[in-house]
Order: C-alpha cells, then structure tokens, then sequence
C-alpha cells in the first residue's frame, strides 16, 4: 500500500481503482444522562464536537487507505490510531 501520487494536487485517489470517494470510519462522543436513584439511563446526546476518525477505505473498492489519508492532516486521521489498524 505505498503509491503516494494522490498528494500530488492534495487530491486524494484510491491507488487500487482510483475512485476518488472514500468512507472515513470512526467514533463519536455522547453525553446520556443517568439517574442512581432510579437506575435509569436517560437518551443519548452525540457530540457532534468529539468525533475520532480512525480509518479510511474507499467507497468503491472497499481497500483500506488509512495510511494514505494519515498523510494529509486534513483528514484528521491521527496517525496514533493507525498504529492499531495496520
Ligand atoms: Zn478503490
């Protein structure tokens, strides 16, 4: 998984069909209100502020191109997190 062209026009292309539409994959935060006297969880509110994208594949092909979107920040793909999907 190592062709780098697609930071070329800081453009990014799956290197294996060249689609340009990808899947970014990852968690998002919530806040959920809970009662101890009663147990009871209340419903939950997403944070839509605390988003973690964690990997990358492409929409077409279904490859795994985490590393290439780890190269350009404006992903925001932490290349922490890559460390555990590769
Ligand atoms: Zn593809």
């Amino acid at each position: 998984m190592d062709s780098i062209e697609a930071a070329n026009a800081g453009q990014l292309v799956c290197p294996k069909c060249g689609s340009t539409s990808f899947y970014v994959v990852g968690t998002i935060g919530f806040r959920r209100p809970f009662d101890s006297a009663s147990g009871a969880f209340g419903t939950y509110d997403l944070l839509h502020g605390e988003e973690t994208p964690l990997r990358a594949e492409c929409a077409v092909c279904f490859s795994d191109v985490t590393t290439l979107f780890a190269r350009d920040p404006a992903t925001k793909i932490a290349p922490l997190e890559l460390a555990h999907t590769a």
